[in-house]
Parts: structure tokens; sequence; C-alpha cells
């Protein structure tokens, strides 16, 4: 059964001028489209849902739109669009989707910038988190962007229901993530390190998760890694199908949530490749 996408085309509305922009997933909704998935709509996930993840004053500030910094900018109604992307994710775990929509989601923790990075790398509220955190199960939050998700290890470090797993290439934004620490395994990579060390790399990241206490599986699914792409490690198409497959062998509930990727036309066919080799298909 093909996975449903969770989409939405309200996040379509803001920032075109940025590189974390709409068109990386209007062109990626497009393709998917074509290959015959089926969409869903989400609703926004509710101040209650943001508040098991964020800080109260965090909340009180995005609202305001008093969160700005050089990566990530205080669009008019950031606060609605963030809301809808964590709502997306919310629908994802529960039906056990892929969350196609913007803005990502996992440098952003608990109070905002995470780890002492001083930014939020484009995001505003942890997508990812907020959906595992109101999943409330024993979770594998595996991390495949590109970019060491400082924000989803700064809320989970220490929580006893869920592992972190994070590839990422290093050295690169945010800086953080270069061992891996109690419940959270970080794996650095560096530059352009190509499909076959990144594949033995997963296999080693997850044979090191105690699957016997995992009843899901949370994908933070950014596309950077893909070869030019921002936190490129030279992978390709079939990198995905590779990486979903290992995903899909773990036999656990799965949902995906939309991180980096910055190429539409890019994401749509990775993120194809990347279901139809969880869903064991060629
Ligand atoms: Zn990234």
């Amino acid at each position: 059964m093909k996975t449903k996408i969770v989409f939405s085309e309200k996040c379509l509305g803001y920032g075109n001028w940025h590189i974390e922009g709409p068109l990386r997933v209007q062109k990626a909704q497009e393709i998917l489209q074509t290959k015959g998935y089926e969409f869903v709509k989400p609703e926004p996930a509710t101040e209650e849902n943001l508040l098991k993840v964020h800080e109260a004053e965090y909340i009180w500030n995005l609202k305001k739109g008093l969160v700005e910094d050089t990566d990530t900018p205080a669009y008019d109604n950031i606060y609605e669009f963030a809301k809808l992307s964590a709502g997306a994710a919310l629908l994802a775990a529960k039906i056990n989707g892929f969350s196609l929509m913007r803005p990502p989601g996992h440098h952003t923790g608990k109070n905002g910038a995470a780890l002492g990075v001083y930014t939020r790398g484009f995001c505003y509220l942890n997508n990812v988190a907020v959906a595992v955190k109101s999943l409330d199960k024993r979770t594998l939050i595996l991390d495949v962007d590109g970019h060491h998700g400082n924000g989803t290890q700064e809320i989970f470090q220490g929580d006893s229901k869920v592992t972190y797993v994070s590839l990422h290439r290093v050295p690169h934004y945010p800086g953080t993530g270069l061992v891996s620490e109690g419940n959270c395994l970080n794996f650095p990579l560096p530059f352009d390190c190509g499909e076959q060390v990144y594949l033995e790399t997963l296999d080693k990241a997850l044979s090191m998760v105690d699957l016997g206490e995992v009843e899901a599986v949370a994908v933070s699914a950014g596309f950077d890694t893909h070869k030019g792409d921002l936190a490129s490690l030279g992978l390709t198409e079939r990198s995905y199908w590779e990486i979903g497959k290992r995903i899909g062998a773990l036999n656990k509930r799965t949902f995906f949530v939309l991180e980096g990727g910055y190429k539409g036309e890019q994401n749509g066919h990775d993120a194809d490749n990347l279901l139809r080799g969880f869903e064991g298909e060629p």
C-alpha cells in the first residue's frame, strides 16, 4: 500500500526569495502526484500540542514575530504556517504518512535556537518532535537530513522513550552532533562521502538501536544529502531507495516528515524512491 502524502498548498504562501522557498515543496508535490500518491490535508497543531515540546515564552514570541535570526526570517503570519506544518507531522504520525510541508523543524529546540547554535536554520517549530511527543510511544527518530538536528537532540536528550539517530555532514552547519551522547547517536560524515560509506554507516547506526524497545519510527526526511545540495553527502536518487528499504526492514509503524532538500524536482524523486524502498517496491 502506498504511503499517503500529507500536504496543503497553504505552505507555499511565504518566503519565495529564500532558499527555503515554496518551489522545493511545490515541485515535489507535482512529481508525487504524477506517481499516483494519495494526498490528505492537515489541520494546524494546537497550542497544547506545541507546549509538549516548546516553552510558552518561545511560542508567545513566535506568535508576535519576535524570532528573527540571520537564517530564519520573521515572515508575516509565520506562526500560522509553522502550526500547519507541525499539524501535518501530527497527521503523518497518525496515518503512517509522509508530511510534505514547510517550514522544516529539526533545528528548533525547546526555546528556539538549540545547543548554543545562533540560528534556527529555517525552522520555527520542531514538527517531528511535536508528532513524537503526541504519539507518546517508544520511538526511534531517524534523522537522515544532511544537517545535525540539534533541536531534536536538545528536546529528547535523556528521554528514556526516545532514541535519536542522526547521520550528517561535518564540519557543517549547525556544528553540533560531533559525538554520541546517551540516547542521541550521532554519525558525522565527510563532504560527499558517497552512498557506500553512507549506507554502511546507516547499517551500523541501526544495529546499535535496541529495536525490541521501539514501537514507532519517525523519519526526519531531509534530502539535502543529495549530490550538489546544501549538505551534500554525494547521494543519488537510488540511495534514498536503499535508505527506505532499510527503514522498511525495521518493520515498525513509521512516519516521515520533510526537513531540508532545496531542489524541488529532486525532492520529489528522492521522496518517491525513499517510499518505494520503504514499501518494498522496485
Ligand atoms: Zn538540512
